[in-house]
């Protein structure tokens, strides 16, 4: 089944999935012509847009940038107490929780050592109780097998149970300046928004598209800022039910602007 079909758009590039037998997807459309003759082609932005989006992303994270207490550490082992925090819960939630977890556990070791009810009662109430059971494991496992610390190496990381894809490219970025890419939640909705829009958002299927998009966005030697803005952005600003569009740097090429929920003041959003 071939489900990707390029093609440029008049507020930037647009990136539509289709369900077509490999080799005879062929739009009519000649923005959005394209044939995949069954081979894999990457998502490929506008240069210029992506150009402006970069700039006009990192300059929005200059001045509105949220000042978080992981965001003050390269430590691999803070950062990852962080994102297995973050899954599934408010970054309000997490601050207090955080800075008591490793004033208790403040190494990765310590952690490892740890009684496992102690650990999941230190934990509570941020609930999703299998996040303390892996962290431990993840934990235990780098003590083992990598001397105590966290591997700089992606494969390595999505090994270990609790890791995926994200945590993996979090890590990597945020403790280790790597380029590597992540969607998440408010990713995954900014991209979508600017980048395909809602027609072709709501039939996207499956985030490969997005993660292709997301790592052919990415700044070289600069994903740390570029990952955070992207949160930042979508968590405070293009946000799922209240966009602020009227008053967004990314107008002019976002596929979606207006959306009708910020138009109308009632913010349905999409994704
Ligand atoms: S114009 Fe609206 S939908 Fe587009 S990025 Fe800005 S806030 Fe999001």
């Amino acid at each position: 089944m071939a489900r990707m079909d390029l093609g440029e758009g008049q507020r930037g590039w647009h990136v539509l999935i289709l369900d077509a037998p490999p080799g005879d997807v062929n739009l009519r459309d000649p923005r959005d012509s394209v044939t995949l003759g069954g081979v894999h082609t990457p998502p490929r932005p506008d240069p210029d847009i992506r150009r402006r989006f970069q700039q006009r992303l990192l300059g929005w994270y200059r001045r509105h940038r949220r000042d978080l207490p992981w965001r003050r550490t390269d430590d691999p082992y803070h950062i990852l107490v962080s994102e297995i925090m973050l899954q599934q819960t408010q970054v309000e939630r997490v601050v207090p929780k955080y800075r008591e977890f490793l004033r208790r556990y403040p190494t990765l070791t310590r952690l490892a050592r740890a009684r496992p009810a102690a650990v999941r009662r230190t934990w509570s109430p941020l609930g999703y109780n299998i996040r303390p059971v892996h962290l431990q494991g993840i934990a235990r496992e780098a003590l083992a097998r990598y001397g105590g610390r966290l591997p700089d190496d992606g494969a390595a990381l999505r090994a270990m149970r609790g890791i995926g894809r994200y945590t993996a490219g979090a890590i990597l970025s945020f403790a280790f300046g790597r380029d590597a890419a992540i969607v998440d939640t408010n990713v995954r909705r900014v991209l979508g928004r600017i980048f395909l829009g809602p027609r072709r958002l709501r039939r996207l299927r499956g985030d490969r598209a997005l993660w292709q998009l997301s790592e052919a966005l990415l700044p070289r030697g600069r994903a740390y800022d570029w990952n955070q803005a992207l949160m930042d952005f979508g968590a405070t600003w293009c946000t799922p039910r209240a966009p602020r569009c009227p008053r967004c740097t990314m107008r002019a090429f976002c596929a979606s602007y207006p959306l009708d929920g910020a138009r109308n003041g009632r913010g349905h959003g999409i994704a």
